[in-house]
C-alpha cells in the first residue's frame, strides 16, 4: 500500500463504511481492508456482545440503568487484525456464532439505543481508531465514532434486496425461515436505528454512498476500493477468498 498522501502523521487511512442491516457493509469492508492491508472493525459485534451477556445475565434488555453499568462494567477483546472478524471476547466469553442468534437481533437495537451503551462502546471503538490504518464499519462511524476519517462511505441497498440476503442466510440453519418475517424485521431494525436520538443511522457529511442494488459481492467490494483509490489514492492488493 503507498503512503497515505492525506495523513499527515503517516498513518495509513481511516475508512468509515456505515449502512443498514444487512447492507453487506461487514463482509466487504473486510475483504477491502485485507486487499489494503488494514485492519478491521465490525463495531456491530460490540452492540451484540452486550446484548449477549444481558440476555445471558436474565437481564430485561429494557433495564436502561442495569444494561449501561453491564456494558460499562464489562471487558471486551475485539481482534482487528483476525481474518474471523466476527469473534469478540466480552468478559472471558468468546462469542462467534453467539452473535447473530434470533434472540440478539431482537434485542440489540434497544441495548444500542442507550446512550450510556453507546459512550462505553464508542470510546472502544476510537482507540481502537487512533492509530489509523483501519477500516471500521457500523451506523455511525463516519457521523460519530471517527468523523475525520479519510474515507467515508455509506452501503445502502433496497430493504427487500437486504431481507432477501438475510433470508437465505437464515435457510441454512433454519429452512422454515420466512422471507416476509425477515423483511418485517429488517425493516424494524432499520426504523430503530434511523429514528433513535443518540448516534441515529444516518449518510455522515461527506460519505460517498454505494448502492449495493443488484450488485454482486465482488463488485460491491470494487466499487468500495475505487472509492478509497479515488479519495486517497492508495492501492489494492491482490482479491482473496471471502
Ligand atoms: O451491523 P450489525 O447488524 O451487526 O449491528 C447490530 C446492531 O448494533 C445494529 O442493528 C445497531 O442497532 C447497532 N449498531 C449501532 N452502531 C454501530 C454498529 C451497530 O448502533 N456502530
Amino acid at each position: 500500500m503507498r503512503d497515505n498522501p492525506q495523513s499527515p502523521d503517516n498513518k495509513g487511512p481511516i475508512i468509515a463504511i456505515d449502512g443498514p442491516v444487512a447492507s453487506g457493509k461487514s463482509s466487504v469492508g473486510l475483504a477491502a481492508a485485507r486487499r489494503l492491508g488494514l485492519r478491521f472493525l465490525d463495531t456491530g459485534v460490540m452492540y451484540r456482545a452486550v446484548t449477549w451477556l444481558a440476555l445471558r445475565q436474565g437481564m430485561p434488555v429494557t433495564d436502561a440503568n442495569a444494561v449501561v453499568k453491564l456494558a460499562a462494567a464489562s471487558t471486551m477483546a475485539v481482534d482487528c487484525g483476525s481474518a474471523e472478524s466476527a469473534a469478540i471476547v466480552i468478559d472471558g466469553h468468546i462469542l462467534r456464532q453467539e452473535l447473530t442468534t434470533a434472540e440478539v437481533d431482537r434485542s440489540v437495537s434497544a441495548v444500542a439505543g442507550l446512550s450510556g451503551v453507546r459512550r462505553a462502546l464508542v470510546q472502544q471503538q476510537r482507540d481502537l481508531g487512533a492509530d489509523g490504518s483501519i477500516v471500521m464499519a457500523g451506523r455511525d462511524i463516519g457521523s460519530v465514532v471517527l468523523p475525520h476519517a479519510e474515507v467515508k462511505i455509506y452501503i445502502d441497498a433496497s430493504a427487500e434486496e437486504r431481507a432477501l440476503r438475510r433470508w437465505r442466510q437464515q435457510l441454512d440453519s433454519n429452512p422454515a425461515a420466512s422471507y416476509r418475517e425477515t423483511l418485517a424485521d429488517t425493516i424494524r431494525r432499520d426504523t430503530l436505528d434511523r429514528q433513535r436520538s443518540d448516534s441515529p443511522l444516518t449518510v455522515a457529511n461527506g460519505a460517498v454512498i454505494v448502492n449495493t442494488d443488484g450488485m454482486e459481492f465482488p463488485e460491491t467490494v470494487c466499487a468500495v476500493l475505487s472509492v478509497v483509490r479515488g479519495v486517497c489514492g492508495v492501492s489494492a492488493g491482490p482479491m482473496t477468498e471471502r
